[in-house]
């Protein structure tokens, strides 16, 4: 942090990350600063004491709706869920072949990936730290395997620098820090830090940036076996009278400063990236389907909600079936869990405060796309010896990402081409969905020639395009939360608001999982202290 930054506010950090790094970058930065923090889940949730069969109806089966139904029904409450959905899950999707998707506006899509194939065109990773998430896998018997997040072997490209060539990540981060290593060892040596490190301090921070940058004994980061065992060799070493090793060439400084490659070389060290990481085997929507086995029985599929209505006694829900209209149907409980996003809570009739419909109608919803792509074969393993992991370029796909499943398996795989946000996901979305498929190969094919003979078949999701929740996640400013976060989370009559955007999480399933629990303890205190 240079000096000084302290006195600057988060927002214009947020700013400044935004334009030097992309929105990509900033959105990885939202949803760490000031929101970063572990989980306070701690195991459990116990409502003790007798709801006297106090009816609760809840409205949308993501995760925060399920985890409520399923906390709800343990402890005596009658539950209902109407969901708009024909499956539970929300945003907690996975798309397979033979998956039909219709966006807002109308496009519809097939997915032809092959068995076993799959996309998650939402939530695709849990850190170690999602304790609710990871306490529900194990309870529902979820497996999760690792999630690859950081691949030293996958690239890091830019179109303007390198001559369009993508870098290995390993040889950025180890020339990178060797050089930097290297200055501050100059820097140190010539007295230039005497103000800041203690002549006692002195050799030790020598050393330390020795060990770090990979430094020869002369405190000089260059080619060689220290460099080359952290970047890689030109000849590996081998075995009898195999070619002897030949250590690498290292890039230059000013080469990588230029390149701007060095903005998603610390992605990986943020708290919500760090490993260990995981993922569902066989795709993130197994945790939503451990909670419907639980309580699916509650849900009432395709049932679009268009009132809410509230008075002293309780809450009428007005619905239509989503699918062929028709007359409404009316749903009555004592209480309401309300989970339905903002974006779509915005245009339904609800009785509410004025406080609370303040909040509703100004939360913001991100942009964002996904894009996978089948190939014939999985050439990034097979070539390129890519295991799952993520590739940043500069291009409007701002990733590819690799499955972290299935390795060395023959035949097909699916890699995320594409993930974008804001106006890239615009640029995507303004176009009909077979064209958005062609784009992400045209950026992919700049950094896997192997795309232009291998693409089999390909799917996008436009979440500002989903007609269920209209929008990736609620951006919360800082300002927004001051105004509106205590009204939105606060139990306004008999309805209390539930899911990622009630929470300090957002855009994680942590969040709709804490925001669920939290909302139905202080309900539950409401029933039995009457
Ligand atoms: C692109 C993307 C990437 C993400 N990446 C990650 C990640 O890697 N890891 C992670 O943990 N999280 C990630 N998230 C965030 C995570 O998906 C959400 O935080 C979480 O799933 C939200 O759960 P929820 O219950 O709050 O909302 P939802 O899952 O949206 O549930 C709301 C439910 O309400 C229903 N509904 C909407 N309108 C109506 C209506 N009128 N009537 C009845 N029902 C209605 C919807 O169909 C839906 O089922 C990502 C999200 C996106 C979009």
């Amino acid at each position: 942090m240079p000096t000084g930054s302290s006195s600057m506010s988060r927002r214009d950090l947020l700013s400044m990350i935004g334009t030097v790094a992309g929105s990509a970058a900033m959105y990885q930065a939202m949803t760490t600063l000031g929101f970063a923090q572990e989980s306070p889940f701690t195991g459990s949730l116990k409502l003790d004491g007798d709801p006297k069969g106090a009816s609760v109806l809840i409205l949308g089966a993501g995760l925060a709706g399920m985890v409520a139904a399923y906390e709800l029904r343990k402890a005596g409450y009658k539950v209902q869920i109407l969901e708009y959905r024909e499956v539970a899950g929300g945003r907690c999707w996975t798309i397979r072949g033979g998956d039909k998707y219709t966006e807002l506006g109308g496009f519809e899509q097939e997915c032809k990936f092959d068995e076993g194939q799959y996309l998650n065109p939402g939530p695709w990773r849990v850190p170690y730290h999602h304790h609710g998430v990871l306490h529900y896998a194990k309870e529902f018997g979820v497996e999760m395997q690792p999630f690859n997040q950081v691949n030293h072997n996958a690239y890091l490209h830019s179109s303007k620098a390198f001559d369009g060539k993508p870098q290995r990540f390993r040889h950025i981060n180890a020339d990178f820090n060797g050089h930097v290593a290297e200055l501050l060892a100059k820097s140190t040596n010539q007295g230039g830090l005497d103000q800041a490190v203690s002549t006692e301090d002195r050799e030790k921070l020598l050393d330390a940036l020795r060990g770090w940058g990979a430094l020869d004994k002369d405190y000089a980061y260059v080619k060689g076996v220290d460099s080359s065992e952290r970047r890689g060799y030109r000849v590996d070493p081998g075995g009898g009278q195999m070619p002897v090793a030949e250590p690498s060439d290292p890039i230059g400084l000013s080469e990588i400063v230029q390149s701007g490659l060095w903005r998603n070389l610390s992605t990986g060290n943020l708290y919500e990236f760090q490993t260990a990481i995981f993922q569902p085997v066989g795709g993130m929507d197994m945790i939503a389907k451990g909670f419907e086995k639980e309580i699916g029985d509650l849900v009432t599929y395709n049932a679009k909600v268009i009132e809410i209505d509230q008075d002293d006694q309780g809450v009428t829900v007005h619905y239509v079936d989503s699918v062929t209209g028709g007359e409404p149907k009316t749903a009555t409980a004592d209480w309401c869990i309300c989970t339905i996003p903002f974006s779509v809570l915005s245009q339904v009739k609800t009785k509410v405060s004025s406080e609370m419909q303040a909040a509703i109608d100004n939360l913001p919803y991100a942009a964002s796309v996904k894009v996978g792509l089948q190939f014939k074969r999985r050439f990034w393993e097979e070539d390129e010896h890519i295991y799952g992991g993520i590739t940043f370029t500069d291009l409007p796909n701002t990733l590819i990402s690799y499955p972290s499943s299935e390795f060395f398996s023959k035949g097909k795989g699916v890699l995320l081409g594409a993930y974008s946000w804001g106006a890239w996901a615009m640029q995507f979305t303004s176009l009909p969905p077979e064209e958005r498929v062609k784009k992400a190969l045209e950026y992919g094919a700049q950094i896997h020639p192997q795309y232009n003979d291998e693409f089999d078949n390909g799917i996008s999701i436009g979440w500002h395009r989903v007609p269920w929740t209209l929008g990736c996640y609620g951006t919360w400013s800082e300002d927004s939360r001051k105004a509106h976060y205590q009204a939105a989370s606060s139990i306004d009559g008999r309805i209390a608001m539930a899911g990622e955007h009630i929470s300090y999480i957002p855009a994680w399933q942590e969040g709709a999982i804490l925001s669920g629990l939290d909302a139905i303890s202080r309900l539950h205190q409401r029933v039995i202290n009457g």
